[in-house]
């Protein structure tokens, strides 16, 4: 069904986005080492990669690298250990993954319990320091991909998080790039600068430097496309939508599916109604608003940005004026730039010229823009 609200497994489930799958596809089944799947919040990373790893059957495992950090406030070697533990134990048991047990044994310090159905991984040893059992896990996959004459890939969810980690990714994301020829890794990202910041591809002293990285980039949906996902959802359920209703919420969530398919939602247990568009946005709050919360633990000054672009102070200079009404006190122009850099890093706010050639600065998404303007937090 186009309007379940989980992240999308199956294909029928998922509306359209077939050049992007192909695409993914294309750079598994070449063996390309580092994928990016890049994209704001909400708008079909994770259901773009399950649906077409499970389209491929392919062997894959899943790290949600955001429930690690939000567990944990960190990504800590204990919390990477039982999301790692967790992840090993789901394979172990799962067909597409047969005999894999024997080469998890061979990795110093794992334990396997149990056999058949039963069986599982204990990486005891590490749960202090997780970090050199990386290599070899990721060691322990090639060798059992390269005699199975498979491709194995290993998604990292929201992988901009492994930044708030003691532990060198990217050195361990080289060390697969340059010997694991049978391992893709599959990197998601809403905040898509920050994810190139942890890459850093493009410095000389980085472990990544001058590694490609296949991108994908997902954007919003068209005005049609929107429209189109609208109706046919609404035919799974035997619904035909009022069509004025349809445009305004297409018009008001801005393409973004993971609103329209909690605008759908509403309407199939509601009615299809111009409420059930502000019912959205209400709904909507309560999962931005964590986020933002997120955000103004880093500076308050994010929050005065904000609220100045979302009550049209979108100019440099109107923000700068916005933000020195506010604080009572100057704010210095490299300040206030390299703040506005990081909330477009982070696919937050985003650069605009206007017709006469200004150049304004505009909140990316209108749930976000909507709970900043009331003051939600
Ligand atoms: P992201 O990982 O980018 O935050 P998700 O994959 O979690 O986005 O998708 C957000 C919401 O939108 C989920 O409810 C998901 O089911 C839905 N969704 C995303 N892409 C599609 C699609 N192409 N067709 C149907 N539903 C989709
Ligand atoms: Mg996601």
């Amino acid at each position: 069904m186009l309007f379940d609200e989980n992240a999308k497994e199956k294909i029928e489930d998922f509306y359209n986005r077939r050049e992007e799958m192909e695409r993914l596809k294309k750079g598994i089944s070449e063996g390309r080492r580092i994928i990016l799947v890049l994209g704001i919040r909400r708008i079909g990373k994770s259901s773009l990669v399950k649906v077409t790893l499970n389209s491929m059957n392919v062997p894959y495992i899943y790290f949600d690298v955001r429930e690690v950090y939000i567990k944990y406030n960190y990504i800590t070697s204990y919390g990477l250990y039982y999301a790692l533990e967790e992840e090993f134990n789901k394979i172990v048991k799962s067909s597409i993954w047969s005999k894999i047990v024997d080469y998890l044994k061979r990795v110093r310090g794992v334990k396997v319990l149990g056999t058949g159905m039963e069986v599982e991984v204990e990486f005891s040893k590490y749960l202090k320091n997780i970090e050199p059992l990386l290599p070899q896990l990721f060691n322990a996959l090639n060798d059992w991909a390269k005699d199975n004459e498979k491709k194995v890939v290993v998604v990292f969810d929201e992988a901009q998080y492994l930044r708030y980690s003691k532990i060198n990714f990217r050195s361990l994301l080289a060390y697969v790039y340059d010997n694991l020829s049978c391992v893709t890794v599959v990197l998601t990202g809403s905040e898509v600068g920050l994810l190139h910041d942890l890459l850093r591809v493009n410095e000389p002293d980085s472990e990544l430097y001058g590694r490609y990285m296949y991108e994908i980039t997902l954007r919003k949906f068209s005005r049609e496309q929107s429209i189109d996902f609208l109706v046919k959802g609404f035919h799974e359920y035997n619904i035909t939508p009022p069509m004025d209703v349809i445009e305004e919420a297409v018009y008001k969530l801005d393409g973004i599916v993971g609103w329209l398919v909690t605008f759908g939602r509403i309407c199939v247990d509601k009615g299809v109604s111009r409420d059930a568009i502000e019912e959205t946005f209400v709904k909507g709050v309560k999962q931005v608003s964590r986020e933002l919360k997120e955000l103004y633990r880093r500076s308050i000054r994010y929050r005065l940005i904000l609220e100045a672009i979302a009550y049209g102070h979108k100019t440099w200079s109107n923000i700068k004026r916005y933000l020195t009404a506010r604080e009572l006190k100057p704010i210095h122009d490299s300040i206030l730039y390299s703040l506005l850099v990081t909330l477009q890093k982070m696919g937050i706010i985003e650069k605009e010229a206007t017709k006469e050639g200004e150049i304004i600065y505009k909140i990316v998404d209108p749930v976000v823009e909507y709970t900043i303007k009331r003051g939600i937090t």
